[in-house]
């Protein structure tokens, strides 16, 4: 007899709702972030070069620039690299609306391009055939974590004239044939929000080897004004020129010293979120109506998402009734995410909606992000695991011969 359903009223398997991911915040964090409170520079000051310098050395890069968030890392790409009116920025559609917000705010018009039905990652075939005289850049985003498909994307883009931007912020510490997430594209954007690898509360970093770039990115970060704050103060001189219009996107130097913290803990993160990744691919694997995310055997995964597809025609409930029942069970699970195509902005300034990206549109009505971050305990894995499996083992139609008799 199946066990009842917290949904129906029966028992969940946890009692607490368990997050999809969260931040992993301990001491030597605390007392970094104190340091600074109790310094002379809150912001701008010397932790933010200590960062940049650090997170460069740790993604193998000349330059990285550390910003405000993730979002204002991928508005100074689009600046720096010249993106304005009158060009196309491709971009793929499922992905979190910053990675196309970013080319309007420089007056430029996203490209959606469609993504794999495999591994969810941009469609390099999609992109070959959305690619105009007009596509000024390519945003590569390594959804979930998983690195898309440079080699293919750099030669279309480099054939048409365009440049590449990987919006990178689900993929820190992932890498692609050997090669670290950060150095694959010509622009490469982080994103320090709380959910991902790593946390600055919010903050974001462009990685880059053009000291050109580099320069363009910082100058814009600090209103478009040559020098900073800092660098005044040690040459003992008082005047700035302002260059460019650029923002206050500056990051702090509390963020930063956070971010010193948490980048020293980032490579044991990355083991124990492939861990789990391995741990539920193994233990879903014989589950009936669930699609696991193929991986390419070229990269390394860096799993901010584990993302599963619901097969519907082999479930009697669709994915929301899933999702309500297993949140209902505890487990915090996510959609990751509404195609940007169709969000009603997009639709009404660009006349887009379903049709124009029909791979991304199906995977939409079927994925489910499951509950991953390091701080997970093997508990908490294990019940996201026994969830899962008492939630598709009620509605699915037909089990696979391997799921009979089942035991855990
Ligand atoms: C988180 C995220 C961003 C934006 O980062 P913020 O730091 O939240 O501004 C951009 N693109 C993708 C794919 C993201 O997941």
């Amino acid at each position: 007899m199946a066990e009842r359903l917290a949904i129906e009223a029966g028992a969940p398997v946890c009692s607490e709702l368990l997050s999809y991911g969260r931040q992993n915040i301990e001491e030597p964090d605390v007392w970094a972030v104190a340091e600074v409170l109790r310094s002379d520079w809150l912001t701008t000051g010397p932790k933010v070069r200590e960062f940049e310098k650090a997170f460069g050395r740790f993604v193998g890069v000349g330059q990285a620039v550390a910003l405000s968030s993730g979002t204002a890392a991928l508005h100074a790409a689009m600046h720096a690299l010249g993106v304005g009116p009158g060009d196309e920025v491709i971009v793929p559609t499922l992905t979190f609306v910053a990675s196309a917000n970013c080319v309007l705010y420089q007056g430029a018009t996203p490209v959606f391009a469609d993504v794999d039905a495999q591994t969810l990652l941009l469609d390099t075939n999609d992109v070959k055939r959305k690619i105009t005289p007009k596509t000024k850049a390519i945003i590569a985003v390594d959804y979930a974590g998983h690195p898309c498909d440079y080699d293919g994307l750099r030669n279309l883009a480099a054939s048409h004239g365009a440049i590449l931007i990987a919006d990178a912020c689900h993929s820190l510490g992932a890498s692609y044939k050997g090669r670290a997430v950060g150095t694959l594209a010509d622009l490469n954007v982080f994103s320090f929000h709380p959910v991902k690898a790593m946390t600055t509360g919010e903050g974001g970093v462009v990685t880059t080897e053009s000291a050109e770039l580099g320069d363009r990115l910082r100058r814009f970060r600090n209103h478009g004004i040559s020098g900073d704050h800092f660098e005044r103060e040690q040459n003992g001189s008082w005047f700035y020129e302002m260059i460019d219009l650029g923002y206050n996107y500056r990051i702090t130097d509390i963020q930063c010293a956070l971010g010193l913290s948490q980048l020293r803990r980032l490579p044991e993160w990355v083991v124990r979120r492939q861990a789990i990744a391995y741990r539920y691919d193994q233990a879903f694997a014989d589950l009936p109506a669930v699609q696991l995310q193929a991986v390419r055997p070229e990269v390394c995964h860096a799993y901010h998402l584990y993302v599963i597809r619901l097969d519907s025609t082999n479930l009697s409930a669709d994915r929301a009734r899933v999702f309500t029942a297993l949140r209902a069970e505890g487990i915090g699970v996510n959609v990751h995410y509404l195609p940007v195509h169709l969000h009603p902005y997009y639709r009404r300034r660009f006349g887009t909606g379903p049709g124009l990206c029909p791979k991304a549109e199906a995977a939409y009505e079927e994925i489910l992000s499951l509950p991953i971050f390091p701080s997970m305990r093997d508990e908490d894995v294990e019940n996201v695991i026994e969830a899962l499996w008492k939630v598709i083992s009620a509605y699915a139609i037909e089990p696979r011969r391997a799921a009979i008799g089942h035991t855990r």
